[in-house]
């Protein structure tokens, strides 16, 4: 399964808003096996989200957008998947009466906009705050705020699912540059992909979607590059 996560917001692309949605959505759904293929962050408007909605839905298999919900005239993100599915927004009866039953509200106490979705959208109810998500085909919308959008994605993380990646690493004192001919060799004798990270030493990471391949490639290089401590 492949997906997109798109993350809405210009606070976040003017630097003052850490995107830690993407980091926590990105590692929850690797741990389900599940490719994120791009994360974009865009800005707070109709036409770029729809745009780029648009072009995910088609090529990935969902699309997870999170921010800007809710009724202020900033928030235009549910207009934008709309347009993006081509549908109307509308009220959600679905959305009004879960408010009025576990959020404590009265329908007149919300301010206007709160509960408009995309025509035939299943309500995502938010347990942490007000604004729901929802999903439409493969859209998947979630609030900006980091404890709503975990606590939603929580209750539909089953629909993530995938083929499982083993992963494992080592770490080496030698520069990048003199490993390159391991790199070649462990990739002709095992099924896996290499990654290498410089830092103060180079880390290798091992993956393949065979837990076998990875310990067998993790024991092949560890006979054969000099190894950090610990
Ligand atoms: P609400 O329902 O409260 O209006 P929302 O879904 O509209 O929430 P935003 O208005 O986009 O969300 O953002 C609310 C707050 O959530 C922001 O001030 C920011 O602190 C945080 N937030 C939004 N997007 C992200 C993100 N990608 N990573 C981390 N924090 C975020
Ligand atoms: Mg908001």
């Amino acid at each position: 399964m492949q997906v997109a996560i798109v993350t809405v917001g210009d606070e976040i692309l003017a630097g003052e808003t850490v995107n830690t949605n993407a980091a926590w959505l990105g590692e929850r759904l690797t741990e389900r096996g599940v490719t994120v293929s791009r994360v974009v962050t865009l800005p707070d408007r109709v036409d770029a989200l729809a745009h780029t909605i648009n072009e995910y839905r088609a090529a990935y298999d969902a699309v997870l957008v999170t921010g800007g919900l809710g009724p202020t005239h900033d928030d235009l993100t549910m207009e934008g998947v709309a347009a993006a599915v081509g549908r109307d927004l509308e009220a959600s009866e679905d959305a009004l009466a879960w408010l009025e039953d576990h959020g404590g509200y009265a329908a007149e106490d919300l301010a206007a906009g709160t509960v408009h979705l995309p025509a035939g959208a299943r309500v995502l109810h938010n347990e942490a705050g007000v604004a729901p998500g929802c999903v439409i085909e493969s859209v998947y919308v979630l609030p900006g705020v980091p404890e709503e959008m975990q606590a939603m994605f929580e209750r539909i993380e089953e629909e993530f699912a995938g083929e499982p990646r083993y992963v494992e690493s080592i770490v080496t004192t030698e520069p990048e540059s003199a490993l390159l001919d391991r790199f070649e060799g462990v990739q002709e004798a095992f099924d896996v992909k290499i990654g290498s990270y410089p830092g103060e030493n180079v880390r290798i990471r091992v993956e393949s979607d065979e837990e076998r391949e990875v310990e067998n490639a993790i024991a092949w290089l560890r006979e054969r590059v000099d190894l950090a401590d610990g």
